[in-house]
């Protein structure tokens, strides 16, 4: 299936990649890097948060020694060249340290990536097998304090000198890593305007690291100001072409934004697991807080939202390699999978940034005045955790990249978007349109009729947005951030409910948990849905075509609720009982 094309077409769960259908492959590596957390991360934490950044770089090179850093590397240049899965196993785990996470992901997928996708054949051959190993630690110089989310803005400049070598001269800001990386991919423009990616090494003269930042959270991973003062860079040190950088960059986030959402289902899971471990210990009006409804509604919830991103974020990985199975295994070819499936790695990032604030916000609520204060876990995860909304595009940025480039896909044909929304818009304003039509008894036939709604209701609003406001568009922000929280409702509650459906099938021993986090998600996505409609519609339509819209939204989401009580309280038992998250 071709990128977005979920959106007019019905999911399909038995080709779709589910944590369920992991190979034994995959289960080794993420067995490694469990190990690797278990016995070697986590007890390194105090320290790592008081900056011991010779122990930050001992990880690194430790993680190279088990093959973490090279799983998407090629065997020439030293790695394990695996699919994406195998990634997603490795990173979700080492998420258990956020600080880490981001030291890892500044040298794998800021790093490596970029090189595997642009570099020449020197340029790897040079540099990537000491990368791999964790011998070079890398860092990513995109962002300058006057150039965050407008990056292609930046002031960095590049200057060719008379031997083809470049001087580079600026400031780059909040670089991760930037207190002790060895080799960094700047941005700079060549003469004030061709934006452009050097390969630039911490030894050439002239390049500095600026004071540690005191940051709200993820004190154990270096963020400092990169200066390039006069810096010299060799003419080979190019990366891609010249005035291309914004490939360079922007398929690196593509891919980075996926990961950044795998991450975060990585911290979901810890987060459940210490807090049912809390509740069913912590003991108030004579029982354990895991006993009241109200605590089995957050544990409740907390799975239903996680098993929804994790669900989705399995099924990217399975796209992507399925994508990249039997393409050339060339940069090019990698970045052109990243690109077809650059939405859904939009959807992943937001919705996972997004579910891990809730999770650890629920976290340190059930951890009481406990989760409050230094000596429980909950209060770093929250703090750490929250920059994740902000880094790899800020959410508001990646809202609009995500109807943004739906639409633009359609304009070019890419996507029968236009078609199927003005035939929808037909078929819904006829009297005798179909409903929903629920009242079966298939498992989970409701609930894809349900996400089935969805898509109508997200076609509509992005058809009467196109149609309203023409190449005005971009400017109607509010609208486009409703249509985009439609479109991640709508991937997120179909991969649920695909994954269960698939549990179902293959007669897994927790199928029936993997249906009650289903239908809750869904449940609560259809209330979501049908008030960013009518928000939406509100702003776009007025009077008698307004009424007209709003009754044809009631007919298609005419949706019976679920006992999410219930559904809520049996996820929370399982979980209580297990000890931690049940679907994984
Ligand atoms: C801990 C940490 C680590 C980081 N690591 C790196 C790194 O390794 N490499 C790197 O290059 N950068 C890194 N960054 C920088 C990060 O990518 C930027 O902070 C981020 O892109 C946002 O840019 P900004 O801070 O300039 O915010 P701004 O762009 O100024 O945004 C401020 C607010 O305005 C909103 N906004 C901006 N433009 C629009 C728009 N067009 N429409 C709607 N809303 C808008 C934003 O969503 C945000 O809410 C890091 C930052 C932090 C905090």
């Amino acid at each position: 299936m071709k990128g977005a094309a979920w959106l007019l077409e019905p999911g399909d769960a038995s080709s779709m990649l589910t944590p369920e259908r992991l190979s034994d492959e995959h289960r080794l590596i993420a067995q490694t890097a469990e190990e690797f957390v278990n016995g070697e991360l986590l007890p390194a934490i105090d320290r790592l948060e008081n900056k011991d950044w010779e122990l930050a770089r001992s990880l690194v090179r430790r993680g190279g020694e088990l093959g973490l850093l090279g799983i998407s590397v090629p065997e020439e240049y030293g790695g394990l060249d695996l699919d994406k899965a195998s990634s997603l196993v490795v990173v979700e785990r080492i998420a258990r340290s956020a600080s880490f996470a981001t030291t890892f992901g500044g040298q794998a997928n800021l790093s490596i990536l970029p090189l595997v996708l642009f570099g020449t054949a020197a340029q790897k051959e040079k540099y990537l097998p000491r990368l791999v190993t964790g011998e070079l630690v890398g860092a990513y110089a995109l962002s300058e304090s006057g150039s965050g989310s407008d990056a292609l803005a930046a002031k960095t400049r590049a200057t060719k000198q008379d031997d083809g070598s470049w001087v580079l001269n600026g400031e780059k800001m909040w670089i991760s890593n930037g207190g002790f990386a060895d080799l960094i991919i700047v941005f700079a423009k060549v003469d004030g305007e061709q934006f452009t990616a050097f390969i630039v090494e911490r030894a050439f003269p002239g390049v500095s690291s600026g004071k540690e930042e005191h940051k709200m959270g993820l004190h154990g991973s270096s963020t400092t100001p990169i200066i390039l003062q006069d810096a010299r860079v060799p003419a080979d040190n190019v990366l891609g072409e010249i005035g291309k950088g914004h490939k360079v960059a922007l398929n690196t986030l593509n891919y980075g934004r996926f990961s950044l959402g795998a991450m975060c289902v990585g911290g979901c899971r810890g987060a459940i697991g210490d807090s049912v471990k809390y509740s069913a210990q912590r003991r108030q009006f004579g029982q354990p807080i895991a006993g009241f409804g109200a605590i089995k509604h957050k544990v409740g919830e907390m799975i239903a939202r996680t098993y929804a991103v994790e669900s989705l974020t399995y099924r990217i990985a399975g796209l992507i390699d399925d994508t990249l199975a039997g393409a050339p295994r060339d940069g090019a070819a990698i970045a052109r999978a990243f690109e077809e499936f650059a939405v859904e790695a939009s959807i992943g990032k937001v919705v996972g940034s997004e579910t891990l604030d809730y999770v650890l916000d629920e976290n340190v609520q059930i951890h009481g005045g406990n989760g409050f204060v230094k000596d429980y876990t909950a209060e770093r995860y929250y703090r750490d955790a929250r920059v994740n909304r902000i880094f790899e595009g800020t959410n508001e940025i990646n809202r609009m990249l995500i109807p943004g480039m739906l639409i633009r896909r359609a304009l070019k044909g890419e996507l029968a978007l236009i078609p199927a929304a003005k035939q929808l818009q037909d078929e819904l304003l006829s009297p005798s349109a179909p409903t929903a039509g629920f009242g079966e008894s298939e498992p989970l036939d409701d609930e894809l009729r349900a996400i089935g709604a969805f898509k109508k209701v997200a076609l509509t609003i992005l058809g009467t947005a196109m149609q309203t406001y023409g190449e005005k568009l971009t400017d109607e922000q509010e609208v486009l951030g409703y249509a985009a929280d439609i479109v991640c409702d709508i991937y997120a509650g179909e991969s649920a409910v695909l994954r269960a459906r698939q549990a179902i099938a293959d007669r897994h021993p927790q199928a029936s948990l993997h249906e009650a986090a289903a239908r809750v998600f869904v449940n609560d996505a259809a209330q979501r849905v049908e008030g960013g409609a009518r928000n939406a519609l509100a702003a776009m339509a007025e009077g008698d075509t307004l009424r007209t819209l709003l009754a044809a939204l009631r007919r298609v989401m005419k949706i019976t609720p679920v006992n999410t009580v219930a559904l809520r309280r049996t996820l929370a038992d399982a979980a209580t009982a297990k000890g931690g998250y049940i679907l994984n």
